[in-house]
């Protein structure tokens, strides 16, 4: 993958490349965690970079509804 961050821009720390789980939400409905997403993380601040290609290959996971590896059930509560 190509070097698309290197530094922060909230904080200016340095981003290092890490497999993260990703939540995908819709209209502010949980759609779905995708797991083992690269992304760029802030050594710093936490904040997380995705580069483009990897955003929009999830939004095509999600729009084709590809096949879950497996399935969990989450937790709902209500205020
Ligand atoms: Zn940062």
């Amino acid at each position: 993958m190509s070097n698309t961050f290197e530094y922060c821009y909230q904080c200016g720390g340095v981003l290092q490349l890490q497999r993260v789980k990703k939540i995908h939400t819709w209209k502010g409905e949980l759609i779905g965690v995708i797991e083992n997403v690269p992304a760029w993380v802030c050594n710093q601040c936490g904040e997380r970079y995705y580069d483009g290609e990897v955003l929009e290959k999830i939004d095509r996971m999600m729009k084709e509804r590809t096949t879950p590896t497996r399935t969990f059930t989450v937790p709902a509560y209500v205020y």
